[in-house]
């Protein structure tokens, strides 16, 4: 392909600066050819911003680091001898030196024997077309453009396709298939037929992959711009039934006595995609992702009701560690976040439902707490209707459940509530051993507050409290 006059421009400038003339001049005087190669030109190339850039070498990748090392001064440096591999962090970008290798794969290994090799040996072992680019960074070729399996007119035609027969590239890194999908959802591309048939054949093999490196590509999936790009993939390859059985599970819309329900999997995509409009945080739209994860567990048909899911929240929160454990989540405060947000998130429509009342509103906002906007974003972003005046209704609705949100919370700061007296002074005053009994006077505060019979202040909690012991036969100690 013609390498046009303002590839060769961006070229020059991306390649512009003191790391790349350091390499070229250290490459030089060791005579040794050197490359950048994969992300970072398929990026640069993209107009996709990058700080990750990797350097082959023809030969020792680390002696070419420990030159550029020494001539840039002040970088950190680490060499990772069993790898034959070397990095540098030059303030902000971190640079990856290797000698150009060749890789072949064993069928009853998964590791590959890996030995030297040349340029091209180290294009052929890249996962596709626009990631096997090369860009030659010694003086007297500097800047040409080395694309052996035409991935700049892939790249062109936003094409995925793998630089050699897909069955093999996919068999022998099984993780592959995931990397093609995650891209075609990072970047809007197709999967070229064969390349995509051939995950389709080969999707057993990512059970030999470990949970760790699944979930790095499906989180990338899930940050894409429009994530249900990526997870419609996984669903039509069958992939996402062998990583995520619990999401294809929603799949299918029944009837019965004509009566149907929606299809949860294409709405859950929906309110996902919905989110993504919204926020860039991942546990959010795990949370979208999850919110109806316990629908199919909890599907029930009433005579009466029709199509039910009682408790789908609850259960669906369950769930979670579960879902978490087996795919390597965080088992931490990510996951009670999102624990939190599929609890909670019917809550909003229930106000909605039964009547914003202020104590309902007390009682959302203590539940909540700080992550009460990011409740509402996901209550709005589940709102899949087609019909565009129940939309319309929904949302005016939700913007009065936000107007009573902040009207409660400027005159009673309920968000990060902390009753006004604690359970030690509940203690002293009455003279209790801990027990039963200070519990009960404490939650009979705090509801008080929350219910409104009480302000949020110490005098009134107090004055409540007093008589409230008296009722429970508890007086307070003398003196
Ligand atoms: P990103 O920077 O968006 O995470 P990337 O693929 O460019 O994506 P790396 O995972 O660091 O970033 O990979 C750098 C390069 O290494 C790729 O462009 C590709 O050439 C090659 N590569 C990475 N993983 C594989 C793989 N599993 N099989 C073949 N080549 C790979």
């Amino acid at each position: 392909m013609q390498i046009d006059h303002d590839i060769q421009k961006r070229i020059k400038e991306k390649l512009s600066g003191k790391i790349f003339e350091t390499i070229t001049a250290v490459a030089d005087e060791m005579q040794l050819e050197c490359y950048v190669i994969g992300g970072y030109v398929r990026d640069l190339l993209l107009f996709r911003p990058s700080k990750d850039i990797d350097v082959v070498a023809i030969g020792r990748g680390i002696d070419l680091a420990e030159g550029v090392a020494k001539r840039l001064g002040r970088v950190s440096l680490s060499v990772f001898k069993n790898f034959g591999t070397a990095q540098i962090k030059y303030k902000d970008t971190e640079i990856e030196f290797v000698g150009a290798r060749k890789e072949s794969y064993q069928r009853d290994s998964r590791k590959p024997i890996i030995e030297d090799g040349t340029l091209e040996d180290d294009q052929n072992r890249r996962d596709f077309t626009f990631n096997a680019l090369a860009i030659c960074l010694n003086k007297d070729r500097f800047g040409e453009l080395l694309d052996p399996f035409g991935g700049l007119e892939d790249m062109a035609n936003l094409i995925i396709r793998t630089p050699l027969n897909p069955d093999i590239t996919f068999s022998d890194d099984p993780l592959r298939m995931m990397r093609a999908i995650r891209f075609s959802s990072q970047l809007g591309f197709d999967i070229e037929p064969n390349t995509f048939d051939a995950i389709f054949r080969n999707k057993e093999r990512i059970k030999i992959i470990s949970e760790e490196r699944i979930i790095d590509e499906l989180n990338k999936i899930v940050l894409s711009p429009k994530p249900s790009v990526g997870l419609l993939q996984l669903d039509k390859t069958g992939l996402l039934e062998i990583i995520f059985p619990e999401l294809v599970a929603l799949k299918g819309a029944e009837t019965k006595d004509g009566v149907g329900h929606k299809d949860n999997f294409y709405h859950t995509l929906a309110v996902l995609d919905n989110i993504a409009k919204k926020t860039n945080d991942l546990w959010l739209r795990w949370a979208a992702i999850l919110h109806d994860i316990a629908k199919p567990v909890t599907k029930r048909f009433d005579k009466k009701l029709g199509w039910t899911f009682h408790n789908h929240n609850f259960i669906g929160e369950k769930m979670i560690p579960g879902i978490f454990r087996r795919m390597k989540l965080p088992l931490n405060e990510k996951m009670k976040y999102v624990q939190k947000m599929v609890t909670l998130h019917m809550r909003p429509q229930v106000l909605v439902d039964e009547d914003i009342t202020d104590s309902a509103v007390r009682r959302l906002l203590f539940e909540a707490g700080d992550d009460i906007e990011d409740l509402m974003t996901l209550c709005e972003a589940d709102i899949t209707s087609k019909n565009q005046e129940k939309i319309r209704r929904y949302l005016i609705n939700f913007e009065i459940v936000r107007q009573k949100l902040r009207e409660i919370e400027e005159k009673d700061h309920i968000r990060n509530f902390q009753p006004p007296i604690k359970g030690e002074e509940i203690m002293e005053i009455f003279n209790l051993p801990p027990g039963k009994d200070v519990g009960r006077l404490k939650s009979s505060i705090k509801d008080a507050i929350l219910d409104g019979a009480i302000p949020n202040e110490y005098n009134a909690a107090y004055q409540y409290l007093i008589e409230k012991a008296k009722k429970m036969g508890i007086e307070p100690k003398k003196g």
